[in-house]
């Protein structure tokens, strides 16, 4: 059995016509499965019914089989998704609400666990189990949208793992999800999140329709930031930059840099500077997200000694690269109490998490 929405629509297409149907029962049946959610082809009433039957019997629709979920203070849900085949990933809804604007943001996970092994990021703690499929992906948007009873608008992929490591799955995924025919989001409102997978940012950029970049940072200290991200030491900061470059001028899409802020370590005058020049060579912006503990997971020395950033320091640091021409905004804690928020996922709290692998 294999999911219908890893399948391409060529494929799709041809099993529709070898068994002597329309092609345009292909379009039929992914807009009963994108559009209408189906998660069973007996719903998708258009089909001929043997035509239903013969896809039951090589397809399936939905690849969640449970899913636990918990609630923040602040409105942020953290779901847990345990999938067909038994693997266990996380999800991250973060509500937004001012006045007239209104998000629902899902932060979507690419991987099992992840192999990076970023100091500050508990998911990279799990180490690689395995790249997501198409249909995961995609699925944790919509089981996400049937849970809240409304639709999402927009995707960040931030979640577990790093989407430019699962290359391929990303792309379909996006294609799926940008699609004119299913108008599922605009490419606006979908970010893809990178430690910095830097051969991968170039081939990004010439997508048919690119989406947003952020591309986690953290430090412009060559040093710091191998020790804080060990991707840092295959790819350097000039190699990263020149890849951000070609990105915006291919896309006209303007770059953002998650940087975290962390106390002694990154959080003086000394990066502010280097980080300015760094962003202002394209459009850009810095998002300064507070550092959360991850205690939860085991660490090694250094990252124990890792803390966040004072408060006064964080607002110290983004007035000074404001002044210096980069737009620079602190992005809140949303979900912490739950951990939940950035860096933290790693199934903390759940009684059941020894059933999922
Ligand atoms: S921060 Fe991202 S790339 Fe780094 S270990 Fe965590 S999930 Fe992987």
């Amino acid at each position: 059995m294999q999911c219908i929405k890893d399948i391409s629509f060529s494929e799709l297409e041809n099993f529709i016509v070898e068994r002597g149907y329309d092609k345009f029962r292909a379009k039929q049946i992914l807009h009963g499965v994108f559009v209408n959610r189906a998660t069973d082809f007996e719903q998708i009433s258009t089909l001929p019914k043997q035509l239903r039957r013969e896809l039951s019997e090589k397809f399936y629709i939905n690849n969640i089989k449970n899913c636990k979920y918990q609630t923040s203070q602040d409105g942020t849900v953290k779901f847990l998704f345990q999938l067909r085949n038994g693997s266990a990933i996380e999800s991250v809804f973060i509500p937004w609400d001012k006045g007239l604007k209104e998000r629902k943001t899902l932060c979507v996970s690419s991987q099992v666990g992840c192999a990076l092994g970023c100091s500050f990021c508990a998911t990279g703690k799990l180490g690689l189990k395995r790249n997501l499929t198409v249909g995961e992906i995609l699925d944790q948007i919509f089981e996400c949208e049937r849970i809240i009873g409304s639709k999402l608008t927009n995707i960040v992929f931030m979640g577990m793992g790093e989407p430019l490591q699962n290359f391929q799955n990303l792309l379909k995924a996006l294609s799926i999800l940008t699609d004119e025919n299913w108008k599922l989001f605009s490419r606006k409102n979908i970010t893809v999140s990178t430690s910095g997978v830097v051969p991968k940012i170039y081939e990004l950029a010439k997508i048919e329709r690119p989406v947003k970049l952020a591309i986690s940072l953290h430090s412009t200290d060559e040093e710091l930031r191998s020790q804080l991200m060990p991707i840092a030491r295959k790819w350097k900061l000039k190699e990263l930059r020149d890849a951000a470059i070609f990105y915006y001028r291919t896309t006209k899409i303007p770059i953002t840099y998650e940087f975290i802020l962390f106390d002694g370590l990154n959080d003086g005058e000394e990066e502010v500077r280097r980080l300015a020049k760094f962003a202002r060579a394209v459009p850009s912006k810095v998002n300064i997200i507070p550092f959360h503990r991850i205690d939860f997971v085991p660490l090694n020395e250094f990252e124990r000694t890792l803390r966040p950033a004072r408060f006064d320091k964080i607002l110290k640091f983004k007035e000074m690269l404001r002044s210096q021409g980069v737009p620079t905004f602190i992005r809140s804690s949303s979900g912490y109490d739950i951990n939940g928020a950035c860096g933290q996922l790693a199934f903390a709290n759940y009684e059941l998490i020894e059933n999922f692998q």
